[in-house]
């Protein structure tokens, strides 16, 4: 076995209290695209580039392109748990993980099973209308019309993903820190840490054991105690086992 995973082990065995920050990096092991990543959404042709179209003003004033690309590039047909969704469910079933931190909008952690998950972003699955705050699923954009109306009133229904210039989730945020400042283990991956907030909410971590599993360097990484450059799906099925 891999010298590094062998030490990850290790860290599990030895740790009360995990929890888990994860990047856009979690998400594309299961083929959800990564839209700030070069290989990304950027390279794509639309009229206007992604950071436009997600964000708040974008979103009011050309709804009807915004689905378009919404509909297009974020909601995602059969996309379905990876290794890394699946043994953090088992971490958490086993009573080691404590809390799942994600700024993917996808769900996947959920649908692998884990309960304690915060979504820093937003999730595809809620949705709002914007005039009488009536709830939808994730269904029931699916079967609307492209820019989907409330039913009750007929308002315009908002995903409750978090857009640019709008703020996070105050009781996501503080639920965040509140576990990250017990933790004993934090492991982040999947994310370059390029990404507000994830740099900051590192700053809260206190314990034993700072993890980071990343294909590729971060700005991080001196500060770890365990560098992991793989895939982190792998890494975190073969270090359970
Ligand atoms: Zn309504």
């Amino acid at each position: 076995m891999d010298e590094k995973i062998k030490e990850l082990k290790n860290i599990f065995e030895n740790s009360n209290y995990i929890v888990f920050f994860g990047g856009a990096g979690v998400s594309t092991e299961s083929g959800v695209p990564d839209f700030r990543s070069v290989d990304g959404l950027y390279n794509q042709k639309y009229d206007y580039p992604p950071e436009t179209i997600l964000s708040h003003g974008f979103f009011l004033n050309h709804t009807e392109e915004f689905y378009k690309f919404y509909r297009d590039k974020l909601l995602i047909d059969g996309i379905k748990p990876n290794k890394a969704h699946l043994t953090l469910a088992k971490m958490e079933e086993a009573g080691k993980l404590k809390a799942v931190i994600t700024q993917n909008i996808d769900g996947l952690h959920q649908l692998a099973g884990s309960k304690n998950v915060y979504e820093l972003h937003g999730t595809v699955y809620k949705n709002k209308c914007m005039r009488c705050k009536k709830s939808f699923d994730l269904d029931y954009i699916k079967k609307a019309d492209l820019v989907p109306k409330c039913s009750f009133c007929g308002g315009l229904i908002k995903p409750e993903v978090v857009l640019y210039e709008e703020g996070l989730d105050d009781d996501i945020m503080t639920g965040a820190i509140h576990h990250i400042t017990k933790a004993d283990t934090l492991i982040i991956g999947g994310t370059s840490l390029a990404v507000y907030p994830a740099a900051g909410l590192i700053r809260f971590f206190g314990g034993k054991n700072l993890v980071l599993i990343n294909k590729s360097k971060t700005p991080m990484d001196n500060n770890a105690n365990l560098v992991i450059h793989d895939s982190i799906g792998k890494v975190l099925e073969e270090a359970w086992q």
